[in-house]
């Protein structure tokens, strides 16, 4: 009976040691900057979304994480993205600041994480449903009901509708992000861009730069989103909304990422990495003396990158090395 007792006393006194080295390590990482939690969207947590006018006609959907809008100056309300998380809420948000029907939607992109929200528009009646032709064919492939069906396609590329007095220019030839295209919504009478999942103003991108299947395509498409003629950057996340500016710390992030990890890499020296690490564990575990050469260059890298950007963008210590581990692969293998 001793024994079960002391075993459970110490049991307890693991979990709460566990527990508090786990709420240690996560205290280590930088805090939310204050001046971004002063320029954030105040969502209230009890309704879970807000919806807010930025420019006429043009509003934001945000529940604080995602991000999409909506076009209120034709006849009908024309959607950009339906995200999951705001699905539920998004036809209470429109009838909030207007009382014509939803009647277009359109995707930027194939993730579910930005177009599940869909399934809760199914029973409007003639909902017309934008997405570039390769979009279309992917989500006709994979037979996803949460994703509704684009009922009309991106021919060759462009789109321009009308909405009112506004033109809303659709162009889906870029490939920065999702293998299946991604889409540039831009209203030049608003100089309003949407440009989803390529960064997030105030803090550096998502994990590996935000999940991106094409380094090179994303490298690219920051000097393609600053030859747009805007001052108001909608990217599908985080608090708050860009503009130029935050465009412009992003590529150079991107650009110093590029160059530091082609650096590190490329005056590594791998068979003296190697030789090292045979002499600990011999020959033979192939994978592990490679990937002792891959961890050198990528803890190098990391700590370079975070000296430099720590103080300037959000969450340079939480997803830079998986930026880096990203780049690598660009750089060695593509
Ligand atoms: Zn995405």
């Amino acid at each position: 009976m001793k024994n079960i007792q002391a075993i459970f006393v110490l049991m307890v006194s693991l979990c709460i040691c566990n527990s508090w080295t786990f709420g240690r390590e996560l205290k280590a990482y930088v805090p939310v900057f204050p001046r971004e939690l002063e320029k954030s969207f105040n969502v209230d947590p009890n309704k879970g979304y807000l919806i807010k006018e930025i420019r006429k006609d043009v509003y934001i959907l945000t529940d604080g994480i995602y991000q999409s809008a909506v076009i209120t100056s034709g006849k009908k309300v024309i959607l950009i993205d339906a995200p999951l998380s705001l699905g539920k809420n998004i036809k209470k948000a429109v009838s909030e600041v207007t009382n014509k029907e939803i009647g277009s939607l359109i995707y930027t992109h194939t993730h579910t994480d930005h177009i599940a929200g869909s399934q809760f528009l199914a029973d409007i009646k003639g909902l017309n449903i934008i997405a570039d032709e390769q979009a279309q064919k992917y989500l006709k492939e994979i037979k996803d009901p949460t994703r509704l069906l684009p009922t009309e396609i991106i021919r060759n590329k462009k789109l321009t509708i009308k909405a009112g007095s506004l033109k809303i220019q659709l162009n889906s030839m870029h490939n920065y992000h999702s293998s299946d295209g991604d889409l540039f919504v831009y209203i030049p009478e608003r100089k309003f861009l949407m440009v989803i999942d390529v960064l997030a103003p105030g803090y550096v991108p998502f994990k590996g730069l935000d999940l991106t299947t094409n380094v090179h395509g994303y490298r690219k498409i920051f000097d393609t989103i600053l030859s747009y003629d805007f001052d108001i950057f909608l990217g599908g996340h985080l608090t708050r909304l860009g503009g130029r500016k935050d465009v412009e710390v992003a590529k150079a992030y991107v650009e110093d990422l590029y160059q530091t990890v082609k650096r590190i890499h490329n005056s590594t020296d791998i068979s003296a990495s190697m030789c090292n690490t045979a002499r600990a564990v011999g020959w033979n575990n192939k994978y592990l003396l490679f990937k002792v050469f891959l961890d050198e260059v990528t803890t190098k890298a990391t700590k370079e990158i975070e000296a430099r950007w720590i103080e300037k963008l959000g969450g340079v210590d939480v997803w830079a090395k998986s930026h880096v581990e990203t780049m690598l692969v660009y750089v060695r293998w593509d």
